[in-house]
């Protein structure tokens, strides 16, 4: 009898203390703990956490030890917390070009070999897809002014070049050069993203040998279109590296007997950039802190939190490598999924670009889903409004490891700190040596936790599942993924 009436009034004593989700957010992330993991993760010892690197190493290896320690469960194919993989980056070689014997000093290899060529290329303007399809390229190199008579914007050249590139492959063309026009400043820059590339070892390369390059001059070419140019073109120094790198992943399952089986998928990338050009202080080293120590440790701080008090709905946990080389460990991970994509009704990813203003969380792609009203109570209960995409014209949707997901239909937004425009604010640590962990407000980056662990226990916790609103532009690719029956199609 004792025992009964001590049990019963535990059970009512424990009823009345559960705590509710919010609470259970705002217990669990320690102002004091997401510091030591962002300190951590931007430590000048990691040297940029840049992909193949030991300092991307150690990060993968911090991670995956704080994954072990929350008690999420390994990657059943390694059983190590790791996804490895190997990746190949090219160094560009050094490119010479002249044409009727003027040197052009800035030439940039789009895609080059090493190599020694001359003879005769023709000259064909612009060049549009019909005078392309008439003409006999075989074998040919082809000199164009880029872009078009309406546009030289950088990328609109680059784009409208990869076009006439396609034509001329087809057409069995040697390769193409395209004159331009560039500030350099941003020559440089564009110059610094082409001079290493990284790609999958089992990319095809059946196109390497097609030649392309870029040459500025701030003076339109003065040949004659149609006619022939005699030129010279001479690259050397090319190389090629494996990279060997990973990304780290566990998971936890889920308490309820039906929806244990969907999973929401916490993620975000945790590779930087390196080491760079030095700033005015001198330091070489992009530490990244909120590229993306900060997305990382929100992922840290869901995976805490939920391996003390499990959700519903399962939950993997990925920290993608290679995304500063182009997405390329989320890439990776959609290819070779630890559990089935099918199972995963959700992407909640997290990427920082940097923020301008503390009373926000940005959440690109915030409408797309049907799980908007969870974030958006996440995020305000904890003081932050949630707003959607400020910058739709800088593409981000497609700019993170989400898009990766969204294309094999998961609903997947990125959930960002706080900006409302692409300003001077944001540039001063975009992808420079000064983002730094102790140039941080960690009240705000708390508040930003705390929204982030809430609106994910909302989501994981929802008896209904969330998917892409009606017509966005992954629905269809949803649809499929999760076998919907025709009656659900519209
Ligand atoms: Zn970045």
């Amino acid at each position: 009898m004792k025992q009964l009436l001590l049990l019963s009034l535990l059970g009512i004593a424990l009823n009345s203390f559960a705590q509710t989700d919010k609470e259970l957010a705002e217990n669990t992330v320690d102002s004091n703990i997401v510091k030591g993991h962002i300190y951590f993760l931007a430590d000048d010892l990691l040297m940029g956490r840049e992909t193949g690197t030991p300092g991307n190493k150690i990060a993968a290896s911090y991670l995956a030890n704080m994954l072990r320690s929350y008690g999420a469960k390994p990657n059943p194919e390694t059983n190590t917390y790791y996804q490895p993989f190997e990746l190949v980056e090219t160094t560009a070689p050094e490119v010479e070009f002249s044409a009727n014997d003027k040197t052009y000093s800035e030439v940039m290899p789009i895609n080059a070999n090493n190599l020694d060529l001359s003879g005769k290329a023709i000259y064909l303007d612009y060049g549009s897809d019909t005078e392309l399809k008439k003409a006999d390229l075989q074998g040919k190199i082809v000199i164009f002014k880029g872009g078009t008579s309406d546009g030289q914007a950088p990328r609109s050249v680059y784009r409208r070049g990869m076009e006439k590139a396609e034509i001329l492959k087809e057409k069995g063309a040697a390769g193409m050069v395209e004159f331009v026009s560039i500030d350099s400043q941003t020559w440089s820059s564009i110059a610094h993203s082409f001079h290493k590339s990284v790609r999958f070892t089992e990319d095809s390369t059946a196109h390497s040998e097609f030649l392309q390059l870029w040459v500025n001059d701030s003076l339109p070419p003065k040949f004659e279109k149609g006619k022939q140019v005699d030129f010279r073109i001479s690259a050397t120094g090319k190389k090629e590296k494996k990279l060997a790198t990973q990304n780290v992943v566990g998971y936890m399952e889920g308490t309820d007997p039906e929806l244990k089986n969907e999973y929401i998928i916490y993620s975000a990338h945790y590779d930087h950039v390196g080491i760079g050009r030095p700033n005015a202080e001198g330091d070489s080293i992009y530490n990244g802190a909120r590229d993306n120590a900060i997305g990382t440790t929100a992922v840290l701080s869901m995976a805490e939190n939920i391996g003390n008090y499990p959700t519903k709905r399962s939950a993997l946990f990925i920290l993608f490598t290679g995304e500063e080389k182009g997405l390329l460990g989320s890439q990776y991970y959609v290819k070779h999924p630890i559990i089935p994509l099918e199972k995963m009704v959700y992407c909640f990813n997290t990427d920082g670009g940097g923020y301008n203003n503390t009373e926000l969380a940005t959440i690109i792609g915030l409408e797309r889903t049907t799980a908007a009203k969870h974030i958006k109570n996440g995020a305000e209960t904890f003081g932050l409004r949630a707003i959607d995409d400020p910058a739709k014209e800088q593409g981000l949707f497609d700019r993170s490891d989400n898009v990766s997901f969204a294309k094999m239909g998961i609903p997947a937004p990125t959930y960002s700190t706080g900006f409302d425009a692409f300003d001077a604010e944001i540039f001063k640590y975009y992808h420079q040596p000064s983002d730094e962990a102790n140039s941080l407000d960690y009240q705000y980056l708390l508040k930003f936790y705390q929204g982030y662990v809430y609106s994910g226990r909302l989501i994981a916790n929802d008896a209904e599942t969330p998917f892409w609103v009606q017509g966005d532009k992954y629905e269809e690719a949803g649809k499929k993924l999760y076998h919907m029956p025709a009656a659900l199609k519209d």
